[in-house]
């Protein structure tokens, strides 16, 4: 969301004929946007901080903001610890941008803007041109959060659940798409809670199929609280929609569930993926999971560890428990460091061997990519298949843009390798 975010913000600044740069000692404004899901991130940004007055030692400061969840939950002592700091940014209050940077050209009085307007936002950002022109495109299509698990500062600094316009959603598609985007994954903090007057997630991804150039759609990040049979339904109905689904359980301890207040349980996180993969047999699962949240057992472990070799998620992210203050859980007692740890390291050991299967088992098969971009090495062209695994394919022909099947001739941890094959399967590739 954050890379969303971030085109928007150069958007909206090309207005005051502001453009990118990638050398940052020209930057004649610094915004630097930033996450706060776990601890160390307001550290980061005193760090870049630093990094910023090296570069302009012997030149004249740039306009320096901060955006993010950083601004929003920490924006007065941010402004007060750095005079460096000209303002903070919170998420829904971005599109103010442009009034900031000229109000700071001409007063270099601190900002702190970090009101929740995302109606106007996102009312603001439907009349600004959407420019992004990668094959593989974002798009936010729900902010917020109103599920409250005890351990995430998300709904205190994105706010409340909140769903942008069909219409404008399909208008923005559109434009991507003639931008160049084959691919289009939308994003929320809680997708598919995504309800704008009625119209759900699935509705959404019916109706952006109908657009030809555009060949598949992906969403993140779900919630197993609002994984409805409609959207279930939509993995058979829908060729274009990917068949990963990342789909964060947390814990595999239905007592931490509790405890964490996730609003499901094993057994309804069980059943979701056997409809899933009944609708669909080709599906395939990624995840996140806290480990080491206070109060976790070498039972509760345990059970987490069943669930991931029951599941074989193709992906795990594992995070250790980190305590953000304002949340509930920040002063609960937390669990031996070195014990978190240990289980963190055994977690994320059986992970990647089911991982590398996985891969393994992908051998010689021929699988459809859709290539986004030529890598610096001559010929070489990056793409993903389906399942969003990299692949790195040789090529005369240029492939970007293009989806061809593939013959998988070498993995590895991160990476396919493959070979273009004449083969045709199940659809008709042509991009
Ligand atoms: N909405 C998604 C869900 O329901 O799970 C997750 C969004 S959250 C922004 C991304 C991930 O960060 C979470 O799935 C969780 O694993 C991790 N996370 C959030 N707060 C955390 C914390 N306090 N400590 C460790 N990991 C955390
Ligand atoms: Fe955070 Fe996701 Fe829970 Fe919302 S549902 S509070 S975003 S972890």
């Amino acid at each position: 969301m954050n890379v969303y975010d971030s085109n928007r913000i150069l958007d909206l600044t090309k207005k005051i004929n502001y453009v990118l740069t990638n050398t940052i000692n020209e930057a004649d404004c610094y915004v630097l946007n930033t996450c706060h899901i776990r601890e160390k991130a307001t550290d980061k940004v005193y760090h870049e901080i630093g990094r910023v007055k090296k570069e302009f030692k012997n030149k004249n400061k740039p306009i320096v903001l901060i955006a993010g969840c950083v601004a929003q939950a920490e924006g007065d002592i941010l402004l007060k610890k750095e005079r460096y700091i000209d303002a903070v940014v919170g998420p829904q209050s971005y599109h103010k941008i442009n009034d900031m940077i000229l109000n700071i050209e001409k007063n270099s009085k601190p900002f702190n803007y970090t009101d929740f307007g995302v109606i106007e936002k996102f009312d603001t950002l439907n009349h600004i041109k959407n420019s992004d022109s990668k094959i593989s495109s974002f798009l936010t299509i729900q902010e917020g959060c109103d599920k409250f698990c005890k351990f995430c500062v998300v709904p205190y600094t994105r706010g409340a659940e909140f769903s942008r316009s069909i219409i404008e959603l399909v208008k923005e598609v559109k434009q991507l798409v003639s931008n160049g985007s084959k691919e289009i994954t939308l994003l929320g903090q809680n997708v598919n809670a995504y309800n704008y007057k009625g119209k759900k997630l699935s509705d959404l991804i019916s109706e952006i199929a109908k657009i030809d150039a555009l060949k598949r759609i992906r969403y993140t990040t779900s919630h197993p609280k609002d994984f409805t049979e409609d959207l279930i339904q939509a993995h058979k109905d829908c060729a274009k929609l990917m068949p990963l689904i990342h789909l964060p359980v947390q814990s595999g301890s239905n007592r931490i569930l509790e405890n964490m207040n996730r609003k499901h349980t094993i057994e309804d996180y069980l059943q979701i993926i056997k409809k899933l993969k009944k609708v669909n047999p080709n599906i395939k699962l990624s995840s996140d999971f806290i480990i080491g949240y206070p109060g976790e057992t070498q039972d509760d472990f345990e059970k987490t560890l069943e669930l991931v070799r029951n599941v074989k998620f193709i992906n795990s992210y594992s995070f250790i428990f980190s305590a953000r203050p304002g949340t509930p859980s920040f002063h609960l007692k937390k669990i031996d460091n070195n014990l978190a740890k240990e289980r963190l390291l055994i977690f994320q050991k059986i992970s990647k061997q089911i991982k590398t299967e996985y891969r393994e088992e992908l051998l010689e098969k021929t699988i459809p990519v859709l290539f986004e971009n030529k890598t610096k090495n001559e010929n070489k062209y990056f793409g993903r298949d389906e399942c969003f695994n990299s692949v790195i394919v040789e090529s005369h022909e240029d492939l970007t843009g293009k989806i061809k099947n593939i013959i998988i001739t070498k993995v590895s941890q991160n990476t396919l390798f493959g070979e273009i094959s004449s083969k045709l399967i199940h659809k008709d590739f042509a991009a």
